[in-house]
């Protein structure tokens, strides 16, 4: 099986993807004003650098979207055509993930995170909530 490429954690994501490779979201929320984030080391609405981490809810929304018909790297391949796209966390930060299920695709669907194993690397992909 060949597994999608996963980015290297770096000192501000660290936690972000160790919390994945754990099998859940987690996300650092600002000591001084309270804003969410994925990764960070210096927040960027007040310049805060203490954070807590806090475990995301898995829910969100899709912010946009994109149909993917062309793979551009084998793990995708039999995959195509593919769902991908923005999606707003519950909690307000937004990444870019697969989106899988057979609900309705839309701006502002509601989605819930699942964590995929691949190779010991977690890997977050969003399922459209049947509604
Ligand atoms: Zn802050």
């Amino acid at each position: 099986m060949t597994f999608p490429p996963i980015p290297e954690p770096d000192a501000a994501s660290a936690r972000f993807f160790a919390a994945l490779d754990a099998g859940r979201i987690e996300l650092l929320r600002c000591a001084d004003c309270g804003s969410m984030h994925l990764a960070a080391l210096i927040c960027d609405a007040c310049g805060g650098t203490q954070f807590a981490t806090v475990p995301a809810s898995g829910a969100g929304i899709v912010h946009s979207f994109t149909r993917l018909h062309m793979a551009h790297h084998p793990a995708f391949a039999e995959q195509l055509p593919l769902t991908a796209g923005v999606v707003e966390l519950a909690e307000g930060p937004r990444l870019f993930a697969q989106l899988v299920g057979e609900g309705t695709l839309a701006i502002g669907a509601p989605v819930s995170a699942e964590i995929r194993d691949c190779d010991g690397r977690g890997v977050a992909v969003f399922r459209l909530v049947a509604g």
